[in-house]
């Protein structure tokens, strides 16, 4: 059983319209590969504890599926108290939108690499037709869960929920 888990709109949420970030987000830089300045980012500890909390106990494959690819263990795990997780390879795309075919384009990688295996996919962005083809995989005898944080917010315990749950 996979689990991929989204950075951006997770671990890091968006910020408000006035630029505020939610209370417990500590802005810090980081310096991702091919940039030659750091970036600002704000990480909060707890969204770390809160997903490896809910994880410990279920046999899972955890990846990290997110456009910060090979930087998202060193530069977001690590800081977050997570191990070190593999990413899944996302192609660069030069879209400008997350829906180019009204689905959240990692999922044209995800499909093929995790096959029939149960899915537990954790990302702030999926459209009505990624709930649908996670019911219809579900209903099909392979369940797939997605979780879908709020992106101004980031992971809350009450977006894990559902994995109190789950057992398969
Ligand atoms: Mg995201």
């Amino acid at each position: 059983m996979y689990l991929l888990c989204d950075i951006d709109g997770v671990h890091i949420p968006f910020p408000a319209p006035n630029g505020e970030i939610p209370v417990g987000f500590q802005p810090q830089f980081v310096t991702p590969t091919g940039h030659d300045e750091p970036v600002k980012i704000w990480l909060n500890p707890a969204t770390g504890r809160l997903l490896l909390n809910a994880i410990a106990d279920l046999p899972l494959t955890p990846l990290w599926c997110s456009s910060w690819r090979a930087d998202s263990a060193p530069l977001i795990g690590h800081p977050l108290g997570l191990p070190t997780w593999e990413h899944l390879d996302l192609p660069l795309l030069s879209i400008t939108t997350s829906h180019p075919n009204g689905y959240l384009w990692k999922r044209d990688t995800v499909t093929p690499y995790i096959g029939d295996h149960p899915l537990i996919w954790i990302d702030d962005d999926f459209t009505p037709a990624d709930h649908t083809w996670a019911a219809h995989r579900t209903t099909s005898g392979t369940p797939t869960l997605l979780i879908q944080p709020d992106p101004h917010q980031g992971l809350r315990a009450s977006d894990l929920a559902p994995l109190e749950t789950w057992r398969i």
